[in-house]
């Protein structure tokens, strides 16, 4: 029997985590932490319905913690199999859980240092010891290789653009007679976006595994290059700061590199740029080593070492550096993690920056429902830090035009290359709206079967 289920990812975005089981094999694809609503992230506190011990293998689609953030959790439960992926994101990995495991640390320190906890004593959900442990498991594979794992799976990386490393998984899974190939299409990115290349098309499988993040969007038309140039050039005349949360992989060096090319075309000023994040800093350097896997023309900036290092950036990498950018006056730009102000040190900056009017606050991804950055978008006026509430009066702007994932335009283009149906195509890794609109259109307009499972089900392919 060949099963394949749904352990996150499943009517929400973040958690993705699919299961195939054949035989005595046990493989997953992705291992994501739940982001967001409370009710989602205190679903990462659940055990499993599986056995961790059991998995031999995890294949990854690339580093966002939606889709790596649960592998120290997963190790802490006996998980002690290999993580597959590629080369970039295998670098990344370390880097990443580090940081999410700091982040646990800090808030179950701080919930015990102000009692404001129902659980004596609160504890994180990994520590900095299971994140390097299980980082140890990581091992890097080639894309376009097909990589034999059992003689019941074997599996092959293709680049799908979205941020450095990020790849789709063909999956062929054997049971005796009855052979089934998998395509997880992973976070499929855009057409023409900076930096980042163009999704590779699919390859015809027999089922299909489609991400839904906005399967009812399109994204404006709006030029990014545009919109940022003039968030510029009002903070030099209110000699403001111009605060952008961005994650720290892929967002941050794409914003760089507009902000550099902005420079290099004369259209924005070269203003002190404050890049804040330690982990934000170590990817850029991988970008900067990776550099012709993305749209990296370092003779078209300048010619420096790499293109995300010249001009007047900074990269902030303890948090004594963190802390003298307070006390700095604009006009300047401060870009800091976590992209949706959940946590990081983006919140200190949001903190010392949004009781002012000469403030931007520009957001610059997807803001997943009950977080801060939502909240802003919403425009909320009033925000809760550590229970207490505070008064927004920067000016909130959502710059479009630079999300990472394909809008449902994109998504369609990107099926255009499957000439025939998959037999289903699952929809993941989408809130119940998207997913729902997702299916509808290709079910009207390709033909195709399409299911939206829920957490937890389970098909017999
Ligand atoms: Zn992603
Ligand atoms: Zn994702």
């Amino acid at each position: 029997m060949i099963a394949l289920s749904f352990h996150g990812a499943a009517q929400t975005v973040t958690g993705s985590k699919y299961l195939v089981r054949v035989a005595d094999d046990s493989l997953l694809i992705d291992c994501g932490l739940f982001q967001g609503l409370k009710e989602l992230r205190l679903r990462n506190w659940d055990s499993p319905p599986f056995d961790a011990h059991k998995v031999q293998w995890i294949v990854l689609t690339h580093c966002h913690i939606d889709h790596i953030g649960y592998l120290p959790r997963l190790y802490r439960r006996g998980f002690r199999g290999e993580i597959l992926c590629s080369e970039p994101t295998a670098r990344m990995i370390e880097i990443l859980l580090l940081d999410a495991a700091h982040i646990q640390e800090e808030d179950a320190f701080y919930l015990n240092k102000e009692g404001k906890t129902r659980h004596k004593p609160a504890l994180p959900l990994f520590t900095q010891d299971d994140a390097r442990a299980v980082s140890r498991l990581v091992k890097p594979v080639p894309f376009a290789e097909t990589i034999p794992l059992s003689p019941h799976l074997s599996f092959c990386l293709r680049p799908v653009g979205h941020i450095l490393g990020a790849c789709s998984v063909q999956l062929t899974v054997r049971d005796g007679k009855n052979a089934r190939t998998i395509y997880f299409g992973g976070d499929i990115g855009r057409y023409n976006a900076p930096l980042v290349p163009d999704p590779g098309s699919p390859l015809a499988s027999d089922y299909l595994v489609l991400e839904s993040t906005y399967g009812n969007r399109l994204h404006e038309a709006t030029d990014p290059y545009e919109t940022i140039a003039g968030l510029v050039h009002r903070i030099v005349e209110s000699k403001g700061v111009l605060l952008i949360p961005a994650f720290a992989v892929g967002r941050t060096q794409q914003l760089v590199l507009i902000l550099r090319e902005l420079e290099e075309q004369g259209r924005i000023p070269r203003l002190p740029i404050h890049v804040d994040s330690p982990m934000a800093a170590n990817v850029t350097d991988i970008y900067c080593d990776f550099e012709k896997w993305h749209r990296l023309d370092l003779s078209r900036l300048g010619g420096a070492d790499c293109a995300l290092h010249a001009g007047n950036i900074t990269y902030h990498r303890t948090r004594e550096e963190s802390m003298t950018i307070n006390k700095l006056d604009g006009p300047r730009i401060i870009i800091s993690s976590g992209g949706m102000l959940t946590g990081g040190r983006v919140l200190h900056h949001l903190m010392q920056r949004m009781a002012f009017q000469k403030n931007i606050i520009a957001l610059v991804g997807f803001q997943a429902v009950g977080t801060r950055g939502r909240d802003l978008l919403d425009g909320k006026k009033l925000l809760r830090f550590h229970g207490e509430m505070h008064t927004v009066r920067a000016d909130v702007v959502d710059v479009g035009g630079l999300s990472g994932h394909a809008d449902y335009t994109e998504l369609m283009r990107w099926l255009g290359a499957l000439e025939k149906p998959p037999q289903t195509t699952f929809i993941t890794h989408g809130e119940p709206g998207p997913a729902a609109a997702m299916a509808a259109r290709i079910q009207s307009e390709r033909g195709f079967k399409a299911v939206i499972p829920n957490l937890g089900d389970e098909f017999e392919l």
